[in-house]
């Protein structure tokens, strides 16, 4: 197989990963880096010559997969695109709020080139989509040769899926974003167990320790209790949240707690995309086993929009707990401009739980000490870190003790590292390095034979 990771950063970020095996070709992902904007956030797709695909492969919907897929599918208008049925629906959602999300950049950030494709090129997108069973291979002809492509529930986040390609009785098995555990709304991952020839793993939490006593479980009763002394305080709680996935697990978690009485009944305040997608998982909850989702809860806890506006270094207009995106507050996105109202009054609590990204404004509150000042330079605010500012292990992604021992079960001839930043694909090298497989860690843009 050759494969060159199109990735341009490196790390996570616009991941797009071209593959050829004999006369096949074919893309696996196509996103937008989360912390750029324009033509920089952009995977590299001119170095594949135009309608050249056979074929394109979505693993899920977080933008930074799926971001970049209509540009790229225009590119190669007769390569389908395979992906799971709820990827289908809620790629649909996710692609109309990054047109919205690219026209407000154009005019706020001056960036001519947004949005980088329109509603036509979404239809063109969505008549190529080809949505297999799970568990079940799709064959592909070409040349009188075949390949086949079997998709596995892969937990993360609804509709997630792994690939194994095979192609003249070898296998290459491609994880994407994967959890093991299961997760309230959703199961964890059902992976096969025999041997490959190639293993492209995941390698996002190959620098996190997980404690010995630590569970997903235990987290979730840590962040009760300090949503609950929070709230008796009357102050506010922050959790920065992705919409697609995390927003739908806490909002299910928080319903249970206000039933069970674990925490004060107070106004719950959602992102609107957050909230839309609560309905697309109600319908996938009804047409799939492995999502359990019902929209009721909303109702049940009595959640409502966000306010319109949120103005920086503003106390938010009223005290509860504030669900919004983005999870790692990046710039500009409500959970930043909310962030920089509430961090100066010690009786509220700013909640992580999921990944940041060590350079992004998330990633460098978790790091800042109580006290010091913090600067939100996009809005021009400074505050001084008097809120509780904690992190708590919820994450959608396998802990990399799993993932080294997928990786010794299954036995590659090699090993892919990839979706991880170069702290985390050292662990996984340095912990595998006397394993019988080669281990490659790709550099960006160039193709490697395996
Ligand atoms: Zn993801
Ligand atoms: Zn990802």
């Amino acid at each position: 197989m050759k494969f060159t990771d199109l990735n341009p950063q490196g790390g996570i970020g616009a991941n797009c990963s071209l593959c050829e095996i004999g006369p096949f070709k074919f893309v696996i992902d196509s996103g937008l880096h989360p912390k750029y904007a324009g033509a920089e956030s952009l995977p590299k797709h001119d170095a594949i010559s135009r309608n050249s695909l056979d074929f394109i492969i979505l693993t899920h919907c977080h933008l930074d997969h799926l971001g970049s897929l209509p540009l790229l599918s225009r590119e190669h208008p007769d390569a389908p695109v395979i992906l799971s049925y709820p990827s289908s629906i809620l790629a649909r959602r996710m692609l109309s709020n990054s047109i919205s999300v690219m026209r407000r950049q154009r005019s706020e950030l001056n960036i001519p080139e947004l949005p980088f494709y329109g509603r036509g090129d979404l239809t063109a997108l969505y008549d190529r989509l080809k949505t297999p069973q799970l568990h079940t291979p799709l064959i592909l002809d070409k040349n009188g040769q075949k390949i086949e492509i079997t998709l596995h529930h892969a937990g993360h986040v609804a509709g997630a899926v792994s690939v194994s390609i095979k192609y003249k009785r070898k296998t290459v098995f491609f994880t994407g974003d994967i959890l093991f555990n299961d997760q309230r709304t959703l199961d964890g991952a059902a992976l096969p167990q025999e041997p490959v020839d190639i293993l492209i793993t995941e390698t996002t939490r190959g620098g996190t320790e997980t404690p010995i006593n630590q569970s997903r479980e235990s987290e979730i009763v840590r962040l009760l209790q300090q949503v609950n002394s929070t709230l008796k305080k009357e102050g506010s709680v922050l959790i920065p949240v992705f919409a697609l996935g995390r927003m739908q697990e806490m909002l299910f978690v928080l319903d249970e707690a206000f039933r069970k009485k674990a925490i004060p009944k107070v106004p719950v305040f959602c992102s609107g995309l957050g909230m839309d997608l609560v309905n697309h998982f109600h319908e996938i909850s009804k047409n799939t086993n492995r999502v359990r989702f019902n929209r009721r809860v909303l109702k049940s806890m009595g959640a409502r929009p966000l306010p319109k506006r949120i103005d920086p270094g503003v106390k938010p207009p009223m005290n509860g707990i504030y669900l919004v995106s983005s999870g790692m507050m990046v710039e500009n996105t409500p959970s930043y401009k909310l962030a920089s109202g509430m961090l100066g009054d010690p009786k509220n609590s700013i909640l992580f739980v999921g990944y940041c990204d060590p350079n992004t404004p998330g990633g460098k509150l978790l790091t800042a000490k109580q006290c010091d000042s913090f600067d939100f330079d996009a809005v021009d605010v400074v505050q001084q870190i008097n809120a509780k500012v904690t992190k708590f292990d919820l994450s959608g992604h396998a802990n990399r003790e799993e993932l080294v021992s997928y990786a010794q079960k299954i036995s590659p001839r090699a090993l892919i590292l990839h979706h991880g930043d170069p702290e985390a694909r050292e662990w996984f090298k340095e912990t595998l390095k006397d394993e019988n497989f080669s281990i490659i860690d790709p550099e960006p843009l160039k193709t490697y034979d395996i």
